[in-house]
Formats: structure tokens, C-alpha cells, sequence
């Protein structure tokens, strides 16, 4: 019956260490399956090289440009043992996808030839029906082809080549992440770029940059396949908690098991290898939880590198035995994993836009940085909160982890001064042209350098020279927030300079017209600026009183994806067209029903098949022990509590049962819902509000029925690593 359990518990006493050779030549190492542009620069003509730095994904390129290239990237690509190529894409399952091709064909003798033209370098159409698309390909035009991004380089993996690719339908509508996400990173430079010109003319690019921090959760392979739960939704459904969680507060920080930084070094190594600057390793709150951190890059390649690692993380991880879990929470009880997006802009100069800079005019490009993104915030709130809702996210959102569902945003108390005093001075006054500016702006950078005040419930925290968005799941494609963040803050932006052009206009001096403009957006946006503890309960009430949504599950979350203002702002900026929004929400709707099922689905098989069978036999041996005692004649007195024992397993059993039987048929309810929004709503409110009940029954049992009949690994084996 248990067998399961206690072959895994044996495979992982047995394990032999996987040891791993520490890296030996990072320079050698690093990004040595990327055709990056210097190794491009070895293979190709100088007007081929140059031609394909201007290039944008997509972007019709010459045939003999093309074929050039392709031709470079395939010998390259052989040399280090590569027989296919893929379009690498990223479609709206939040997952990557790739249809691998043989370089392989044949010459018009016969004879085996090795090629890649340019034509399937641009593009390549996987048979990509099954692809989610929110209805936008009916099946008649189910075709839809994937474009060469030019900016992410394309690397080996294995035997394969990938080619960074967007993904689109054949009516031209994004099906992917990519797509929209690049025409986002040219929508902030072109603004952030129309911004700092009015601080300094000699800016011509600004880049967003990224670096995301992903946490994540191993166990001992064993394990994981013994729990149908981990192996078919990614978490756990039930598991009774153990008598240490996370209380002691020693995991965080601690000493990395012997097992773990094998495992590790040699993730790294690969991730080395294909270019991603994994740079930070420790331990996370939660036993078993940990963190990988990457130096920060431009963003297109952060986010193809965030995909890159996720995946990377889970392969290697087998390799030692080990399962990594990149669900947002895998066990209840204690914490769950994030991913903080580490955001910021840079110009062409070199500069950061949101370090504080040396002089009043440099800080006055900073503050005008800094309050457009907050006003950005707020004005967008809920479009943000849409960006990261999930099924597997609303265990932390809205939930008492961090973050909250309430979005707000964190300064640290001395910027916070600083905006609350430029909020009450009045500028006009203060200004002349001989002191432009007595704001105690020139203060901010000693300020900052001991700002070590770091409030961790916050979701949106400003960091000294960079904001971080902590409330993104563990397992979400960055570049959902991304593209939202982006377009928020570059269509505040050209709305500020437009204003401050207005002014100047009218004849309002510059440094007037932008203080004065910061000043009322201060005002306007006081109430998204919170620096206190958001899991507390007053904040929640204070935010009600703030009007600041608190939007705790996933369907209700996604409206804003679809709401007038979300269209009108992806519109105007031409990023996506109301059809594609649309598509976006239904297929969201649909991921996040699915999800629900699969996990309803799970619950029921387990709880029937493996506890409840468990909970029986030992039940039955309880019985015949009863009967065995009034056989020799004793008093009822005696098995007084083996009949207690007894009541109580047929209670939680009944709980479980009638339980189970309830669940299945709001399940498929559900399940017969139309609608998308209406499915994903009867998912939330008539099913998931079942586990918990259940849930509660199972764990009882595992704490009061026999540990040799237990059919499943526990929280206190899966967790405890030595
Ligand atoms: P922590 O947040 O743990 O104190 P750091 O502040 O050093 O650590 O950095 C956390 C993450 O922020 C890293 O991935 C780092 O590369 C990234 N980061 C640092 N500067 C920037 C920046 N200008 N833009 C984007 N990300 C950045
Ligand atoms: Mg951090």
C-alpha cells in the first residue's frame, strides 16, 4: 500500500553524492553557447554584421543578409555539436516552446548536406494549433510563424540550436510575451529619451534594465514522485505540517547543504555557459526554499535569460536527484517563492535614472523619474495587479505573505521626507534663476547612501538606485509585468513632458514648469505611498480608506487587462490592439481554470485512492484489536480509546468523502460554464473554496494514522535536506 513512500525514503538514504567540479575558466566559460556579436563578427562579412545590428524582430531582412548569417550561425552552431535548430519562443502558456529541425538535407546527388538559410532563420511556422491564442486563429487559419529576434543572441543547448523568436498569428496579431514586451522597451526609450533631454540634450537612448531574483524550492526526486500532487500541479494539496516549519528562522542565509551547492555549481556552469550572469546563491526563508540572482541586463535578454534559467534549474536539477519546484507555493504552512523584478532605466551616457545624482539638476532628473513612476503606479494600480495574477500566485498575494494584493510603493523614510516636503513648499517662491533649486534636493545622495531601510512586505520598493517589484510569482514569464510596467511609466512620461512643454509655452520658466508639475503629481499620487507593514491588518483597512484596490483573486484580477483605460493606453501607444488584449484575458481565464481543475482533479484522486484506503486498513486493525480485547474478557474501559481512535477516522473519512463528492460536482459545474470569466469565477468561487475542508481532514488523519502505512512523503522528509 505505502510503497511508494518508503521507496522513495530508502532511494534518498542511498543516494551517492553527485559531485561536481567547481568552474574552472569563467572566461572561457562564459557564453560559450551563445552566437554572440563578436563570435558573429568572426563568421560574417562586415556589411552582413552591420546589417544585422539595426535589426529589429520581426523586421524584413535581405535574402543574401539572411543566408549569410544563417550560414554562420549553422557552422558555428556544429562546431559545438548542434544537429537541429528551433524558433525559441514564448507563448502565452507562460512557458517557452520549440519545434526542433534537422540541419540535416539532402543535395539534388543524395548526398547528406548540413544547412540553414536565411529563410528559416527568419522564420520557421511550427504546426502551432494547440498553442493557446484567446480565439484569435480559428482552426481554418490555424497557422501562425515565429520572427527572428535579431537582439536576443541565439545559443546551443544540447544539440540544438535556438533562435530567440516572436511568435505571431498570420493576421499579424502577438501570440507571444516577446512581441509586445520589445515594442514596450522601444516605447520607454523613446520616452524616458524625450524626458532627459529637457536635463540633457546629449541623451539619445535609454535602455530598461532588469534583473530578476527567482526563488525556488528542491526535493529529493524520490519524492517527488511519489506525491501525484508535485508531479501534476506543482504543489502540494495536502500534507499535514511539521513540527519545525520555518520558525526557528535558521534556514535564511544559512549553510547551503553539501547537496544543494553541488547542484548548483552545476546549474551555474550552464547557465554560465549560455551567457546568463547568475552572480548571488543562498538560502530563502523557507527550508528547502532558495534564490538565484543575476547581474542585471538589458531587458529583452533579462527576460529571455529569466526563461532560460527556469529552465535550466529544473534539467539540472534531475540530474541530482533532485526536483526543483517553481511553483509559487508548493507547501502550505510556510513561505512561498517569488520573483523580485529588479527594474530600472540607464541612459546612453551612462547613467542610472533613478540613482540620485551630484548636482540639484541631476537630482531634479531624478525626482522626475522617480514621481512619474509613482504616479504611474497609481494611476495603473489595478493593470499592474493583473500582470501577476495566477492561480499559484494567489496563495501569496492576499494571502499573510508577502507581498499584499494591494499594490502601493515603498520610498524609505528620507526620499519619502523629501516628497512630502517638495509636496508643501511652494516653488514659485523659492525659485530664481540665480538658485534654481532650494528644495533640499541637492541632499538626497548622503541620504541615500545610508538608506539601508528595507521594508520587505512591500510589493513595489524603491531600493536606492533601482524600484523592485516583489509581488511577481515564481513561475511567471517576467516580461507579463514587464510589458505593463514599461508602457505605464513611458505613457506618464511623455504625458509629464507634455505638460512641462505646455507650461514653457505659456511662458513658464523649465525648472518652474517641471517642479510645479512634480509638485501636484506628489500631491496626486499621495496615496499609492505606503511605508509601513503591508501584511498588517490596518493596512488593509488604511488602504479602503485610501481607495486603493485589494484584489485577491485571479479572475477578478484580470478584468483590468480588458478594461477601457487598459485599451485605450495599449492603443495609443500602438503596443496591443483591443482584439489582442481580449485574447490575452480569455486565455489567462483559461490557464487559471485549468489550473483549478487539474488541482481539484488531484485532490479528489488522492484523497480517495491512496489516504482514505490507508485510513481504512488501519481503522480495521483497530477493530479486530477491539474485538481481540472483548474476546479475553475485558472492560470496555480498556479499549475506551482505541474506540475514540476509531470514531475519529470515520469522521475525517466521512469529511473527506461527502467532501471529495461535493468538490467533483461544483468541478463539473464549472467545468460546463461557457463563458471564460464565468468558468474561471465558478473555478474560484465553488471549487477552490473546497479544498480546504478536505484538506483539513487529510492532514488530521496523517497525524493520527499509522506512519508504516502512510502512503505519502511527508513535509518533514520532503524538507529537511541534510
Ligand atoms: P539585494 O536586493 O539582495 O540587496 P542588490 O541590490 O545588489 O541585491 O541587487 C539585486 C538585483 O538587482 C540584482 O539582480 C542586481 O543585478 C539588480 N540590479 C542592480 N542594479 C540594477 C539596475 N540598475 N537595474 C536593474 N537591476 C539592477
Ligand atoms: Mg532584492
Amino acid at each position: 500500500m505505502a510503497i511508494l513512500r518508503f521507496r522513495a525514503l530508502e532511494a534518498v538514504q542511498n543516494r551517492d553524492e553527485v559531485f561536481v567540479e567547481p568552474l574552472q575558466n569563467l572566461q572561457e566559460t562564459f557564453a560559450s553557447n551563445v552566437f554572440t556579436l563578436s563570435v558573429m563578427r568572426q563568421y560574417v562579412s562586415a556589411e552582413a554584421y552591420e546589417a544585422v545590428q539595426g535589426l529589429s524582430a520581426g523586421s524584413t531582412i535581405e535574402r543574401q543578409v539572411a543566408d549569410e548569417i544563417a550560414s554562420a550561425m549553422k557552422t558555428w552552431a556544429v562546431s559545438k555539436g548542434a544537429t537541429h535548430y528551433t524558433h525559441w519562443f514564448q507563448p502565452l502558456t507562460g512557458l517557452t516552446a520549440e519545434k526542433h529541425d534537422a540541419f540535416f538535407t539532402l543535395s539534388s546527388d543524395g548526398r547528406p548536406l548540413e544547412r540553414l538559410s536565411g529563410g528559416e532563420l527568419s522564420q520557421q511556422e511550427p504546426d502551432a494549433s494547440s498553442f493557446p491564442s484567446g480565439g484569435i486563429r480559428n482552426t481554418f487559419e490555424a497557422r501562425g510563424y515565429t520572427g527572428w529576434d535579431p537582439s536576443s543572441p541565439a545559443f546551443v543547448i544540447g544539440t540544438t540550436l535556438c533562435i530567440p523568436s516572436i511568435f505571431i498569428s498570420y493576421t499579424g496579431e502577438h501570440l507571444d510575451y516577446k512581441g509586445p514586451l520589445l515594442k514596450t522597451i522601444s516605447l520607454i526609450d523613446h520616452a524616458a529619451t524625450e524626458v532627459c533631454q529637457l536635463f540633457e540634450r546629449g541623451v539619445t537612448q535609454v535602455k530598461v534594465t532588469l534583473g530578476p531574483e527567482q526563488e525556488y524550492f528542491l526535493v529529493d526526486r524520490a519524492f517527488f514522485e511519489a506525491r501525484p500532487d508535485l508531479v501534476l500541479a506543482g504543489r502540494t494539496v495536502v500534507g499535514a505540517a511539521p513540527a519545525r516549519g520555518q520558525q526557528l528562522e535558521d534556514h535564511y542565509f544559512g549553510t547551503i547543504p553539501e547537496r544543494v551547492i553541488n547542484f548548483m555549481i552545476d546549474f551555474e556552469a550552464e547557465a554560465l555557459k549560455l551567457g546568463i550572469p547568475v552572480k548571488t546563491r543562498h538560502n530563502e526563508v523557507a527550508p528547502s526554499q532558495y534564490e538565484s540572482a543575476p547581474f542585471f541586463e538589458e531587458m529583452n535578454l533579462a527576460v529571455d535569460h529569466n526563461q532560460l534559467l527556469m529552465d535550466v534549474i529544473e534539467r539540472v536539477a534531475k540530474r541530482h536527484n533532485l526536483r526543483a519546484l517553481l511553483h509559487e507555493k508548493p507547501f502550505a504552512g510556510i513561505n512561498g517563492s517569488g520573483k523580485h523584478n529588479n527594474w530600472s532605466l540607464g541612459t546612453n551616457l551612462g547613467r542610472n535614472l533613478f540613482s540620485p545624482g551630484k548636482t540639484p539638476k541631476d537630482n531634479l532628473q531624478f525626482l522626475t523619474f522617480l514621481i512619474c513612476t509613482i504616479k504611474a503606479i497609481h494611476v495603473n494600480a489595478d493593470l499592474l495587479r493583473s500582470s501577476i495574477a495566477s492561480a499559484g500566485n494567489d496563495h501569496r498575494l492576499g494571502a499573510n505573505e508577502a507581498p499584499p494584493a494591494i499594490i502601493s510603493v515603498f520610498l524609505g523614510q528620507e526620499l519619502d521626507g523629501i516628497l512630502n516636503e517638495l509636496e508643501k513648499t511652494s516653488v514659485q517662491a523659492k525659485i530664481s534663476p540665480k538658485a534654481p533649486l532650494q528644495l533640499g534636493i541637492s541632499r538626497i545622495p548622503q541620504l541615500l547612501q545610508d538608506n539601508t531601510d528595507r521594508n520587505r512586505t512591500s510589493p513595489f520598493a524603491f531600493t536606492g538606485n533601482k524600484f523592485e517589484f516583489r509581488a511577481v510569482g515564481s513561475s511567471a514569464n517576467i516580461a507579463s509585468p514587464m510589458i505593463v510596467l514599461n508602457t505605464i511609466v513611458a505613457d506618464q512620461l511623455l504625458k509629464f513632458k507634455a505638460e512641462v512643454d505646455a507650461r514653457i509655452e505659456k511662458g513658464e520658466a523649465k525648472e518652474v514648469a517641471i517642479v510645479e508639475l512634480l509638485r501636484k503629481y506628489v500631491k496626486e499620487s499621495k496615496a499609492i505611498r505606503f511605508e509601513g507593514n503591508g501584511y498588517s491588518d490596518e493596512w488593509k483597512a488604511e488602504a479602503k480608506k485610501r481607495g486603493l484596490s485589494n484584489i485577491t483573486s485571479t479572475p477578478e484580477a484580470l478584468d483590468a487587462i480588458v478594461s477601457k483605460a487598459s485599451v485605450e493606453l495599449f492603443e495609443r501607444h500602438s503596443i496591443m490592439t483591443e482584439r489582442e488584449l481580449h485574447a490575452r484575458h480569455e486565455i489567462r481565464l483559461e490557464i487559471y481554470a485549468k489550473k483549478i481543475g487539474i488541482e481539484a482533479q488531484v485532490l479528489a484522486e488522492m484523497s480517495m485512492t491512496q489516504v482514505v484506503p490507508a485510513a481504512l486498513q488501519y481503522q480495521k486493525e483497530l477493530i479486530e484489536s477491539v474485538e481481540g480485547m472483548k474476546d479475553i474478557g475485558l472492560p470496555a474501559a480498556t479499549f475506551a480509546s482505541h474506540v475514540d481512535l476509531i470514531k475519529q477516522i470515520s469522521g475525517h473519512v466521512a469529511d473527506i468523502v461527502k467532501g471529495v463528492e461535493k468538490m467533483e460536482a461544483a468541478r463539473a459545474k464549472a467545468e460546463a460554464t461557457e463563458a471564460a470569466r464565468a468558468r474561471a469565477i465558478a473555478f474560484q468561487k465553488n471549487v477552490v473554496s473546497q479544498f480546504e475542508p478536505i484538506r483539513a481532514a487529510v492532514d488530521a488523519l496523517e497525524t493520527i494514522v499509522d506512519d508504516e502505512r502512510w502512503p505519502l512523503p511527508k513535509y518533514r522528509e520532503m524538507l529537511f535536506m541534510k
